[in-house]
């Protein structure tokens, strides 16, 4: 007898879980789609704006970035993913500065910490939420983020100085000393005119004698 109450007693467990199994089916029949249909829907997808793809440096309107090459992600990545090269370049003042010549970001062995981004004194990096990063080579993993060439006033070096020519520069020194010579010369022509003037000129007294004798 009681094993024909327990048999029951199963048999409605096994219904009551179907039935609950079903509920939860006609929900999901209801409710709207959270799952996305790739790559039909590629164009439409959305991706949110915190998801971390790919490491970038952040460019405005005319293709700069913030980067000031300091070097301090680099030296927070815990895994090496960062390497930086710098380079000196003149300024159109005519200073020296130094500046980012390469960054490059290898993919493959970041671990999306954030902790460069985060560091970053100058903001200039942030995380696109670009997905596909899929590729057929682990080279294609190193990427330079730096890739847009930077604008002319940025590394414009001074126009150079034009070299003058040896011969000019020979006869203009000629010139110069020839007009000083005759500068010299008309100078002392004019002292000895100046101090050879007295014994040359009557004295008034004289003019007066001879009058009188007149
Ligand atoms: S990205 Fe930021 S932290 Fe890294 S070198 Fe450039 S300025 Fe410095
Ligand atoms: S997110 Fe983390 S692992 Fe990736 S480059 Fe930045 S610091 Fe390195």
């Amino acid at each position: 007898m009681s094993s024909i109450k327990e048999y029951f007693s199963e048999a409605g467990k096994g219904l009551k879980s179907l039935i609950d199994g079903m509920v939860v089916t006609g929900k999901e029949l209801v409710t709207p789609k959270v799952t996305e249909c790739y790559p039909e829907n590629r164009n439409t997808l959305q991706i949110a704006d915190r998801f971390r793809a790919e490491l970038t440096l952040k460019y405005d309107k005319e293709g700069r970035h913030k980067c000031i090459a300091c070097g301090i992600c680099q030296m927070n990545c815990p895994n090496g993913t960062i390497q930086l090269s710098t380079k000196m370049v003149d300024l159109p003042d005519g200073k020296k500065k130094r500046k980012l010549d390469k960054y490059m970001y290898d993919i493959g062995s970041c671990t999306f910490c954030m902790l460069c981004v985060t560091t970053c004194p100058q903001d200039a990096l942030e995380f696109s939420n670009d997905f596909e990063q899929a590729v057929f080579t682990r080279g294609s993993l190193l990427k330079q983020l730096n890739y847009r060439p930077e604008p002319k006033d940025d590394v414009a070096a001074p126009a150079p100085k034009p070299a003058i020519d040896p011969e000019k520069l020979a006869k203009i020194k000629a010139e110069a000393l020839a007009k000083a010579a005759k500068i010299k010369a008309e100078k002392e022509a004019a002292a000895k005119a100046v101090s050879e003037a007295p014994s040359a000129t009557p004295n008034a007294e004289d003019s007066k004698e001879e009058n009188k004798e007149k």
